[in-house]
């Protein structure tokens, strides 16, 4: 079975003592994960280390940079590098979520080549993708999301994306309480599947865990992770409440 993921995405909220205190309340309320589930809590880079500390006993817990540099080293004041993370024994990166596409004009190329130093660390880049409203009102969200998987994965071997993690988040439902139905997220996963599929055969798209992003609350997850394309969710407002994401945790398949 697909791992199934529930991804934690803290943006940038909270200070190091409320960050403490909501991780110690989450652990406090959830159990170790079964064998195909992992929880991810992709948290401020100043706190990756202090959240590790303390998730590093529950099983199959991992943190996760929301961003990372497409250099190796060197004069790029205020960036971090892939070789950092890995070094402060950091899993996985968020990669091309939304508000960093729009915000710091990340493109496909720079993308693909923080994907390329990512994996060069043995860090799993968490790759996201998605539409505006605007895109899904002139019903071209397929050719689109199609276009932002060809341009920043489609020149990574199949062994690279055995195992890989997508994230589908329509950009209309981040932040805005308004999540896509059930049936247009399993449409969109299964077209990203079938994407995959194409390019690198069954074996290799059937590995690939696609997470659901886009206003994913405690009292939806569960619809949502039911869908057979959906495996999990990125969860950003939501995950900033313990008992919320404790829900969602127990929402995976
Ligand atoms: C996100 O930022 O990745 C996200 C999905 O946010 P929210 O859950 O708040 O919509």
């Amino acid at each position: 079975m697909r791992k199934q993921i529930a991804a934690a995405n803290w943006k940038m909220n909270l200070t190091l003592q409320e960050a403490e205190i909501l991780i110690d309340e989450l652990m406090d309320i959830t159990h170790d994960l079964k064998e195909n589930q992992k929880a991810v809590f992709a948290v401020p880079f100043p706190f990756l280390i202090s959240v590790k500390n303390k998730i590093v006993d529950k099983k199959n817990f991992f943190v996760a940079g929301q961003n990372c540099y497409d250099k190796k080293a060197g004069a790029y004041t205020g960036e971090v590098s892939a070789e950092m993370l890995k070094s402060i024994v950091v899993d996985y990166v968020i990669l091309g979520h939304s508000e960093r596409r729009e915000y710091f004009n990340e493109s496909h190329p720079m993308l693909a080549a923080k994907i390329n130093i990512c994996l060069e660390n043995g860090l799993k880049p968490i790759f996201c993708c998605g539409e505006s409203l605007a895109i899904r009102e002139a019903e071209t969200q397929n050719s689109y999301v199609e276009t932002q998987l060809k341009e920043s994965l489609f020149h990574l071997s199949a062994e690279q994306l055995t195992g890989f993690v997508i994230a589908y988040e329509p950009i209309w439902a981040i932040g805005t309480g308004k999540t896509a139905s059930n049936e247009q997220a399993q449409e969109m996963h299964a077209h990203i599947r079938n994407v995959m599929t194409n390019q690198y055969g069954a074996v290799v798209s059937e590995s690939i865990s696609i997470l659901y992003g886009g206003s994913v609350k405690a009292n939806n997850a569960k619809d949502i992770f039911g869908q057979p394309d959906v495996d999990g969710g990125l969860v950003g407002g939501a995950s900033l409440v313990a008992a919320e994401f404790a829900a969602i945790l127990n929402s995976l398949k």
